[in-house]
């Protein structure tokens, strides 16, 4: 599907929803994480579309509170750390299974620290979870190799699982939440008719499926925008409907279907 092809398609059935990834998709990647930033234009763009739409969110692997501190905006939905974190309506929500794993994490982390040393690894802690970026280290390859042998003798039947992403290794608890099923609960839960969601990563493979199957179970319309980049994970171009470039074509969709609610509006 074209850009124009894709507009029209979720235009044709509303109310339209619009879900987001951060890092990749309204971020540019920065060398570490306390470094990113939202794209000043992406930023703009929420804000109006917020206005005019009844659901838009950011779904990020960023623990939630992170994840609103650096978007920034109110009247918007966040799902932090791969949706067992939630923040909507002003109250934040935890999945509660998952707290029931924070002394094993703890425990892991710390036993790993000591074979992490390397030099530019970046050890990032949050509530449910934790991600081991590699992204500065000397040679990311053998960082990676390193960081997963550790963290896999480590883990072994502790109930917490590696996934991996963008120069990121990410330590979660096994279960079955991910991208995908808290953008599937999030859909189910408002009176949308359509849907499209744009990311990056491995991770965003799974917000896909959740998408589709809101719209298959609902009857929905769903729109899966890849963003692509040189990092860009096997499978995601093939997964989705659009494929844009960077984070400067996400924004341009996001334009582009502001100028076409903008003029559907003045009509
Ligand atoms: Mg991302």
């Amino acid at each position: 599907m074209d850009r124009a092809e894709a507009l029209e398609y979720l235009l044709n059935t509303q109310p339209l929803a619009l879900a987001t990834d951060f890092d990749g998709t309204i971020s540019e990647i920065a060398s570490t994480p306390e470094l990113a930033a939202v794209d000043p234009r992406s930023r703009e763009l929420l804000t109006r579309l917020a206005d005019r739409l009844p659901l838009v969110a950011v779904i990020s692997g960023r623990g939630v509170e992170d994840a609103r501190r650096l978007v920034g905006l109110p009247g918007i939905v966040y799902l932090g750390n791969h949706g067992l974190e939630r923040w909507e309506d002003g109250a934040a929500h935890v999945e509660p299974l998952a707290l029931s794993y924070h002394v094993a994490l703890r425990s892991i982390l710390e036993a790993a620290r000591p074979a992490l040393k390397l030099p530019g690894l970046v050890i990032e802690e949050k509530e449910t979870g934790a991600s081991i970026h590699y992204r500065l280290t000397s040679d990311p390859a053998v960082a990676r190799e390193q960081v997963i042998s550790v963290l896999r003798d480590l883990t072994e039947d502790t109930g917490i699982q590696l996934v991996e992403g963008r120069r990121v290794v990410e330590l979660r608890p096994s279960l079955d939440v991910n991208k995908g099923t808290a953008l599937f609960d999030l859909l189910t839960r408002h009176p949308v008719r359509a849907a499209v969601y744009a990311g990056d990563d491995r991770t965003d493979l799974d917000a896909f499926t959740g998408l589709r199957r809101w719209g298959q179970q609902e009857g929905g319309r769903s729109l899966a925008v890849a963003i692509s980049s040189p990092e860009m994970p096997a499978g995601l171009r093939q997964a989705a409907d659009v494929v844009v470039e960077g984070v400067e074509g996400w924004a341009d969709l996001m334009d582009a279907l502001l100028i076409r609610l903008d003029a559907e509006n003045e009509l």
